[in-house]
């Protein structure tokens, strides 16, 4: 089993139960839906397939739902597009219409609310811009300032005014109140600009009565790469979405921008996913590219938590194989990485937590004995999270009486993430460690694993054994 986990988004090539089923039993950890492209009626589909499938094999295949963000598109058009001419003037309505050149309407209407007289807005990434010379309470008349062909779904950027959006448009906030139906694990929150965009949801999250869903900050444009530092003290983890923030920043930029953002999730123990085109040649291809095997080698190497495929497994033709692919290439990179270096990396940065210290000696102790396993008992996972931060050369696995612990935790470098009964005596967590590294792992007599956790269970709130047990 491999210590780096895959999210795979689900699309049209991997709906079927049977295409699910072989994801699940080859090493997928997470289910991605994308609300970009997928309906409530597919997601709906696709988490009772996932459901039913973690019953039948035992797995805890965890779900993550993917918002579209407060990125602004226009809405649809008579035959998909209309033809602007510069020098006419169009005009942006707020009501829902079918577009055509001389109206048509956005995703966010409640942006026009914010624009100004004068304000350029680009369409469809800069290609037609527009200037406004007359705001009413329903729409904005612009002139057009050069010819171009409009389309459906194109990108509006309203130049020096996007800040002035809400986050939360009206359909992310039903996307997330669906989230929470559903619920899921995993909101992967798109074009997060600043920790107040999270604040905004953890705030809705409260409302609804949520306290378990982990929020992933997806980092898709300049602003987020400036306020990184603030953006992963108040998020559960950081995609670095590199298909969009390939189109916000020069794309050369991405590498040096990917590798800091992994560090600086490694030190303070929040989860990194490197995001799209990781396979990408595979969605016509059966062989992947060397660029590619060396792109996600370097991720592994770099200490990453996850990685993620989109095209591949939505739309590809061969979803099963790349994903065998992606496990083969994290499991031969994981040969290489150099465990002391990212344990020193982390205990360097740690405070003086008890935790932190403990899950320190833990890993450097497993590392030198070699142990085949750190068993972790866990109420809120948060010994476990600890441990994962100090990069341990064995598997971690948590074990938790309680199921969305086991579900929050799937995303965590090494954790293998369990259910089990209450863990209530000291001799009963020994008993059900030693029971259950036996049942994963293939291990043999005088092999050693590592027993660590807080004692009394859900007394003490940081960690404080370490036990040292040879089968
Ligand atoms: P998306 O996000 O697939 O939702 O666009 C990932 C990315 O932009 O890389
Ligand atoms: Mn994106």
């Amino acid at each position: 089993m491999n210590k780096i986990k895959i999210i795979a988004t689900i699309g049209p090539s991997s709906a079927d139960k049977k295409v699910l089923k072989e994801l699940m039993l080859n090493g997928m950890d997470v289910v991605r839906l994308n609300l970009s492209h997928a309906d409530y009626k597919f997601c709906m589909e696709i988490i009772d397939k996932v459901r039913e499938l973690n019953k039948e094999l035992g797995t805890n295949v965890a779900i993550m739902l993917d918002t579209v963000g407060p990125e602004i598109r226009t809405g649809r058009f008579v035959n998909g597009k209309a033809k602007l001419t510069a020098g006419e003037m169009v005009k942006i309505v707020k009501e829902e219409i079918l577009g055509d050149k001389n109206a048509f309407s956005i995703s966010i209407p409640e942006a026009i609310d914010g624009v100004k007289h004068n304000t350029i807005i680009k369409l469809d990434d800069g290609k037609i811009e527009l200037s406004v010379v007359e705001k009413t309470e329903d729409y904005l008349l612009c002139k057009i300032l050069n010819d171009g062909i409009i389309s459906d779904f194109k990108s509006v950027n309203f130049e020096y005014l996007k800040m002035n959006i809400p986050f939360i448009s009206k359909k992310d906030r039903e996307d997330i109140k669906f989230a929470h139906m559903m619920n899921v694990d995993f909101l992967a929150l798109s074009f997060v600009s600043s920790s107040e965009d999270i604040l905004e949801v953890n705030d809705l999250l409260i409302e609804l009565e949520n306290d378990h869903i982990g929020i992933i900050a997806k980092i898709e444009n300049e602003k987020a790469i400036e306020g990184i530092d603030e953006i992963i003290k108040v998020s559960d983890g950081i995609m670095i979405a590199r298909g969009d923030l390939g189109v916000e920043i020069p794309v050369e930029r991405i590498p040096g921008v990917q590798k800091a953002i992994i560090k600086k999730c490694h030190l303070n123990g929040k989860i990194s996913i490197v995001a799209t085109e990781l396979l990408s040649s595979m969605e016509k291809t059966p062989r992947p590219t060397r660029a590619e095997v060396s792109d996600i080698a370097n991720a592994v190497l770099d200490g990453v938590d996850a990685v993620m495929l989109s095209g591949e497994t939505t739309i590809g033709e061969y979803p099963v194989l790349t994903l065998q692919t992606m496990e083969k290439i994290i499991k031969s990179a994981e040969g290489n990485v150099d465990y002391l270096d990212l344990l020193d990396r982390a205990i360097r940065s740690e405070k003086e937590d008890i935790t932190g210290l403990i899950a320190h000696s833990v890993a450097d102790c497993a590392y030198r004995l070699k142990a085949k396993a750190i068993v972790v008992p866990t109420m809120s996972g948060y010994t476990a999270r600890k441990m994962s931060r100090f990069r341990p050369s064995c598997p971690i696995i948590a074990l938790s009486p309680n199921p969305e612990t086991v579900k929050s935790l799937t995303l965590n470098f090494g954790v293998l993430a369990y259910q089990v009964d209450e863990l209530n005596s000291f001799d009963k967590i020994i008993k059900i460690a030693k029971a259950k590294a036996v049942e994963i792992l293939d291990l043999n007599q005088n092999d050693k694993i590592i027993i660590t956790g807080g004692y009394p269970l859900k007394e003490v709130k940081h960690t404080n054994f370490m036990k040292i047990e040879e089968l």
